[in-house]
């Protein structure tokens, strides 16, 4: 076998990889509420030896030998997972967050089986029973929706849900809602339905693990979620359970969904919850949310209304309805003044999914980068001017210019050995 630097190997592909580090760095504000970058540690675990073995089975009980290592980092992984989040067992394996919840419902249910989820344009995932997912294509899902006055997920409409649809699972957890998940809530609901209560952290794990988000145990029976939004770890999705979920649990990954898993991303996952673990991630998860607040105050000072009003999380859903822009036309003229966020439908939205009346915004990524409250006022100021004028390109230059200076002055991997 012949080793060569990748530049030499394949110089397409390095170079594809040297634009795209060089995008991240310098070409626009990132602020899609799912997307973060990830520091250098990460990385090298990633790109390590560990995707060179087949790992199937579970750390003591592989189905190959030479698992020593593997069953090192996996066992790291999953023991950290279950401090940081207070589970009694984690299942590092699931390959993404829809993975996760694929083997989620398949633990505890059968296909046909009725599961009460949100519905998706009040902020739930494709994994949460819609028709073109598996998840709709292979349970019995019925759905429950924001309260129109307040705009929150309120007890009397999910228990009226649960008590008409009688489900066997309930799934609270959200892409795009920006208050906190009121776990006791859903679990007397659950209770009264006699129902599994799961929740999907996915876009929340960060603010979780760092106490700046009420920890969904010990109300929820399974919880699922990515290892690469909020938390800032290695893509890819965890399954974290009580005792007496867990071998339904593991089974559900490998060998009922999953075969060997990649274990150069656990390892990924495992440098991630040790990160997650340290007093600077806490700081981290704080300032995501002064972060979050300043920036609607900034989206305010432009008069723009935010769905059920602000935000408690990482993000805001800006309602466009009563403005004279959809969320596509507004996605765009950001894009063009280099701030990438991405269209949103709102809670009752007139527009179609392709078009959408809202947009959704998220500060986990310019937080990583060091931006505090003056950056992301001003940043909520530079989108309401870009919205409010959607077909002036005088104003998507003038912001362009302000967001080179803004990314001139944070510095993401220039300095930290990060060569792609
Ligand atoms: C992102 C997300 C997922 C899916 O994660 P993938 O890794 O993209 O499969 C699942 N649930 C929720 C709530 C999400 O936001």
């Amino acid at each position: 076998m012949e080793h060569r630097d990748l530049s030499e190997a394949d110089p397409e592909v390095y170079k594809a990889l040297k634009n795209e580090v060089e995008r991240q760095e310098s070409e626009s504000l990132e602020m899609i509420a799912s997307e973060n970058f990830v520091p250098r540690q990460i990385l090298q675990a990633q790109g390590s030896v560990l995707t060179n073995k087949y790992a199937e089975g579970y750390p003591g009980e592989r189905y190959y030998a030479g698992c020593e290592y593997h069953d090192k980092v996996e066992n790291l992984a999953r023991k950290r997972a279950c401090e940081i989040f207070d589970a009694d067992h984690a299942n590092v394996q699931p390959h993404s967050g829809s993975q996760a919840n694929f083997a989620a419902y398949f633990s505890q249910l059968d296909a046909g089986d009725k599961i009460l989820g949100p519905v998706l344009s009040h902020g739930g995932h494709l994994t949460h029973g819609h028709g073109i997912n598996f998840s709709g294509d292979l349970f019995d899902f019925a759905t429950y929706g924001i309260n129109k006055e307040t705009e929150r997920f309120e007890k009397e409409d999910i228990l009226q849900a649960a008590k008409e649809h009688e489900p066997d699972m309930i799934v609270c957890g959200y892409s795009a809602y920006p208050r906190e998940i009121d776990f006791e809530m859903f679990r007397e609901v659950a209770d009264e339905v006699d129902a599994l209560l799961m929740c999907d952290i996915a876009h929340i794990s960060g603010l979780v693990a760092a106490g700046e988000h009420p920890n969904p145990f010990p109300q929820c029976d399974i919880v699922t979620t990515t290892t690469h939004k909020s938390i800032r770890g290695a893509r890819g999705g965890m399954i974290l359970c009580k005792d007496e979920y867990a071998e339904d649990v593991d089974s559900a990954v490998f060998p009922y969904s999953q075969g060997g898993p990649l274990m150069h991303q656990i390892a990924g996952k495992a440098v991630c919850f040790k990160e997650a673990m340290r007093p600077e991630f806490e700081d981290y998860a704080k300032q995501i949310k002064k972060n979050t607040k300043a920036l609607a105050e900034g989206l305010r000072k432009h008069d723009l209304e935010l769905v059920s009003g602000g935000t408690d999380n990482h993000l805001v859903l800006v309602d466009l309805r009563e403005e004279d822009v959809t969320g596509k036309e507004a996605e765009s003229a950001l894009e063009e003044a280099n701030i990438v966020v991405n269209k949103n439908a709102v809670p009752y939205d007139p527009e179609p999914p392709m078009v959408t009346s809202g947009i959704r915004i998220g500060t986990p990524a310019l937080t990583t980068r060091g931006m505090e409250e003056e950056e992301l006022e001003e940043i909520g100021e530079m989108i309401g001017k870009v919205v409010k004028n959607p077909r002036d390109s005088g104003v998507r230059t003038k912001v362009r210019e302000k967001v080179s200076e803004l990314l001139e002055n944070f510095e993401l991997y220039e300095e930290s050995g990060v060569e792609f």
